[in-house]
């Protein structure tokens, strides 16, 4: 779809933008920095100011660090700005014909754009039991709010699903001294996102620890047993603990856009440009099924990077920028001292190659798609990132025994 440059300019000048999150916060600085008159309205419906989640799975839930110290901006610095924080407030209904937003508590907004970042919610168990109160999920600072308390030595934890979230909170309650299992449907953890052999590796980092993993385990119920709740998995077995946190991946919260007529399909679909199929609604961060043009698909992600740099990108866009968000996806997680991260979003890959020991504290492993690197990721090496990424976007050709020999090193590969 080609930018119809006017679209945005002959619009009433108020940008509302749901959802006060990672995304929504970006595009409202963003834009506020580069147009000093623009109204500007970001609504969301948590009690806090716009924050980071990553702390939340990691130092906040490990009580080592308090939410506030993952605010995005201090609390006042929205109205230094001029931008219009409505905090503990739903939007409930976008009537594109009148190009205005309802608002929970009865009132309604109009808009010359709109930005949808609502951001996603945690997926509960399509089983018997799985909407019990009693599991928990781990999105936002009330969950860490009702977990953290329950997190006492001795105390027999579970999580279900071996995703980023059940993985950073099986360390969290390790290092607070609970008894671990974590069970998972597929064969192996982090899903789809990193090749068996190497999530192997993640594994093991917490069976050093005493954590317990069962895959290849699904759920089939769960119940309430006095203190203790109940979980019966597929062999028929029945697993019990005291404490449940159900880390099955995210749905992106996208009623706002389909009730209002937007395309969708699993997100909101938008182009570079962020623009939905309304030229004058954008999508940010989780919500977005964007079109990547580096990879040439549309993706949606769930990443820190992407809610911020998207946000970013739009904000620009909105104040005028005809510059596309075209990125390559990346992503960490910590898991006790160890930090792993994940660059590229590879459909498909045909082997791995190792730099450094797989066993040790520190490596590359780097995915290739015929001769081409198209994914790697990195424990405890962080500054090959860059190189990998550099070899990502380049798409030219490598010898495998090159890239596998450590004397070498990526830079120059990258390089050369
Ligand atoms: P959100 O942060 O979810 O914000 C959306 C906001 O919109 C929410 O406050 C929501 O309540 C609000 N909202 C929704 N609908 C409405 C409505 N109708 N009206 C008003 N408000 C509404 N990424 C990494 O790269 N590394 C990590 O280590 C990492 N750790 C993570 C740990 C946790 C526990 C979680 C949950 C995520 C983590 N992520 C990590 C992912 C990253 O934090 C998310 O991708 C990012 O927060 C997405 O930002 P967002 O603004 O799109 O959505």
């Amino acid at each position: 779809m080609p930018f119809e440059a006017d679209a945005l300019e002959t619009a009433p000048n108020t940008v509302v933008i749901v959802g006060a999150g990672q995304a929504g916060a970006w595009v409202a600085i963003t834009l506020r920095a580069l147009d000093p008159h623009r109204r500007i309205i970001l609504i969301g419906d948590e009690a806090h100011p716009p924050y980071e989640r990553p702390p939340l799975s990691k130092a906040v839930l490990a009580g080592k660090a308090e939410i506030e110290s993952a605010y995005i901006k201090p609390r006042d610095f929205y109205a230094a700005a001029r931008i219009e924080l409505i905090l503990g407030q739903h939007v409930e209904r976008v009537e594109r014909a009148r190009s205005q937003v309802e608002i929970s508590d009865g009132s309604r907004l109009g808009y010359g754009a709109l930005v949808l970042a609502t951001g996603a919610k945690a997926r509960k168990l399509s089983v018997p039991g799985g909407d019990l109160p009693q599991l928990h999920v781990l999105r936002g600072a009330a969950d860490v709010e009702r977990i953290r308390p329950e997190l006492v030595a001795g105390k027999r934890v579970l999580a279900i699903g071996a995703g980023f979230i059940g993985l950073e909170f099986a360390a969290v309650a390790v290092g607070l001294g609970c008894r671990v299992t974590v069970i998972d449907a597929a064969s192996h953890a982090m899903g789809r996102v990193v090749d068996p052999e190497v999530a192997r590796t993640l594994t093991a980092n917490h069976e050093r620890r005493g954590v317990v993993f069962r895959f290849s385990t699904g759920v089939s119920a769960i119940r309430e047993a006095g203190t203790q709740i109940e979980i019966e998995i597929d062999s028929g077995e029945t697993l019990s603990a005291d404490l449940v946190v159900v880390g099955v991946g995210a749905i992106p919260n996208t009623d706002l856009a389909r009730e209002a007529g937007l395309e969708c399909d699993g997100g909101v679909i938008v182009d570079a440009f962020g623009r939905t199929s309304d030229p004058r609604i954008f999508a940010a961060g989780d919500v977005s099924r964007h079109f990547n043009p580096l990879l040439g698909r549309a993706l949606r992600l769930e990443s820190w990077q992407n809610a911020q740099n998207q946000g970013i990108a739009i904000g620009k866009i909105i104040a005028g920028s005809r510059e596309p968000y075209a990125e390559i996806p990346w992503f960490w997680t910590d898991q006790y001292e160890s930090n792993f991260q994940i660059v590229g979003a590879p459909a498909a890959w045909d082997r791995i190659v190792w730099r450094g020991d797989p066993d040790g504290r520190a490596f590359t492993a780097v995915y290739l798609h015929g001769d081409r690197v198209v994914a790697g990721n990195t424990m405890n090496n962080a500054r090959d990132i860059r190189f990998l990424k550099q070899l990502i976007l380049s798409g030219k050709p490598v010898e495998p025994a090159t890239l596998a020999d450590s004397a070498i090193s990526l830079a120059q590969l990258a390089k050369g």
